[in-house]
């Protein structure tokens, strides 16, 4: 039933459970895989470490997965020619510090008596080792350590008739924050945990109405679909020829979509449940130039990711808005280096100062958060460098005390700068005259109508309050040390 071409092994072993990815699935459409490479594409910033898409004929399927970006691994057009068919599914992987191996890379696929399946996720299980200890007890064996694997065990050992029944019940036993994809031979499914937390929208085709699902809108505009809508909290959609079928097994819940995504995680042209990313961004930053504005001669962003909150706040408080720092597009994320040393240089490779936006002038600059607090002290000392009269550092995130569980990649809270440090001692730190953040009222007041309900806030915010709307992992969650044995070689 399945042909599979694999792309390049690493070494390694990745055995970190969280993952912050891009999904992507179409259903009815002439090119399926080609589109589904395209919705990927336009998901890169969601994850580069690897991709993976898993098409249908109707009757067999075919996967291509393999590490690093999706222009690696689906510009050859014979890898396209391996993948038929009019329906498919698609993923991207989010870097984390762990190697990755071929066989963590998603989609996942599995033969079942009802015939294949292929599943890709985005977010994070709270529960996944427990239930993975649990199905291994029961004799399930595992081929990789990611938590979609978790949800083909469940699926394959239910006692429900049909796929979308068992995929439900699978759904019942696993606690976290994801956004599922699932393709099978006569549907093409997505689900969205109870809370939303993570992102997942239907879009349909304007060519031949065929249906797309995907992590942000973004893909949808690549492909030329339209939005149709975001799939709620804790809905299973149910998409074939007779077209979208809507479940509700964990009934209507309040969701709490992961308030990440519009301060940095989704690209600004989406528009996630009903705002634009890039408007969010822009009045989050006006909210934070009325909190905490300074004098200053020039706003000057740490690109890309200040670029809007750092147009808004110029705009709000009438101070002129420059490109003070220039990035070279052509390195990757410093997040994605795997220790401190190649992080602290690769501030420097992606970022120079342009001194003459820079020099005898009182800056502001504006950034989306300070996780470790690497990136911050190396722009405030570049851009003082460049002779800067002052530097004040504003965060348009209020202070990231708590780690993320589900699906952020965020480091451990003892590397949390503000897990440890006051305001003004990180301000000290990072070596800036000033430091503000905005507050989490103000973070609502941008986004929300009548700002934040503190008895039942409008989005997990956990990373900033460390009230935490979906049980955390216990300690041996961190113990993934029994996952996996095996160390992949080239
Ligand atoms: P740090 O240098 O550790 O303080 O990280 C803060 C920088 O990383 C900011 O410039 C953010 O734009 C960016 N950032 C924040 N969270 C993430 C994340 N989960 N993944 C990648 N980059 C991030």
């Amino acid at each position: 039933m399945m042909h599979h071409a694999a792309g390049p092994v690493g070494t390694g072993d990745d055995d970190k459970l969280h993952e912050e990815c891009g999904v992507f699935g179409v259903w009815d459409c002439a090119d399926a895989a080609a589109v589904t490479a395209l919705g990927l594409h336009a998901l890169q910033h969601r994850g580069q470490e690897a991709t993976g898409i898993v098409s249908s004929d109707g009757t067999r399927f075919h996967s291509h997965r393999g590490l690093g970006l999706v222009g690696d691994n689906f510009s050859d057009p014979r890898v396209m020619a391996g993948l038929p068919g009019g329906r498919a599914v698609g993923h991207n992987r989010y870097a984390t510090t762990g190697e990755t191996v071929l066989r963590n890379v998603q989609p996942l696929y599995a033969d079942f008596e009802f015939g294949g399946l292929a599943v890709g996720h985005n977010g994070n299980l709270t529960n996944a080792t427990a239930l993975r200890r649990a199905l291994v007890r029961r004799g399930c064996l595992f081929q990789s350590t990611t938590d979609s694997e978790v949800f083909i065990h469940l699926i394959a050992i239910s006692l429900y008739a049909t796929v979308t029944d068992r995929l439900i019940d699978a759904l019942k036993q696993v606690i976290g924050a994801y956004s599922l994809i699932a393709l099978t031979n006569e549907a093409l499914i997505g689900a969205r945990d109870p809370l939303g937390v993570r992102p997942l929208i239907l879009g349909r085709l304007a060519g031949n109405g065929g249906w797309v699902l995907a992590s942000e809108t973004c893909a949808l505009d690549i492909v030329g679909a339209d939005f149709v809508r975001d799939i709620e909290p804790g809905e299973v959609v149910v998409i074939d020829d007779a077209g979208v079928r809507s479940i509700r097994p964990f009934g209507r819940p309040r969701g709490r979509f992961c308030v990440f995504e519009y301060i940095y995680f989704a690209r600004p042209d989406s528009v996630m449940e009903g705002a634009g990313v890039y408007e969010a961004r822009k009045r989050i930053g006006a909210e934070l130039g009325r909190e905490s504005h300074v004098a200053a001669d020039v706003v000057v962003p740490v690109p890309d990711s200040g670029v809007p909150a750092a147009m808004g706040y110029a705009a709000e408080c009438g101070v002129p808005f420059e490109l003070g720092i220039i990035r070279n597009h052509y390195v990757g994320r410093t997040f994605i280096e795997p220790t401190d040393h190649i992080r602290n240089l690769g501030v420097k490779l992606k970022h120079s100062a342009n001194r003459a936006m820079l020099e005898g002038r009182r800056v502001v600059l504006v950034d989306d958060s300070i996780v470790r607090g690497t990136t911050s002290r190396k722009i405030v000392e570049m851009v003082r460098q460049a002779g800067a009269a002052e530097v004040h550092m504003r965060i348009s995130s209020p202070p990231t005390t708590h780690s993320c569980f589900y699906g952020i990649d965020t480091p451990e809270r003892g590397k949390l700068l503000a897990a440890r440090h006051t305001v003004a001692e990180m301000a000290e730190l990072i070596g800036a005259d000033s430091l503000a953040f905005i507050s989490i009222d103000g973070l609502y007041r941008a986004l929300k109508q009548g700002g934040r309900n503190a008895e039942a806030p409008q989005y997990c915010d956990a990373c900033f309050t460390g009230d935490y709307p979906i049980p955390v992992p216990d300690a041996s969650h961190n113990d993934n040390r029994q996952l996996s044995l095996l160390t992949e070689s080239r």
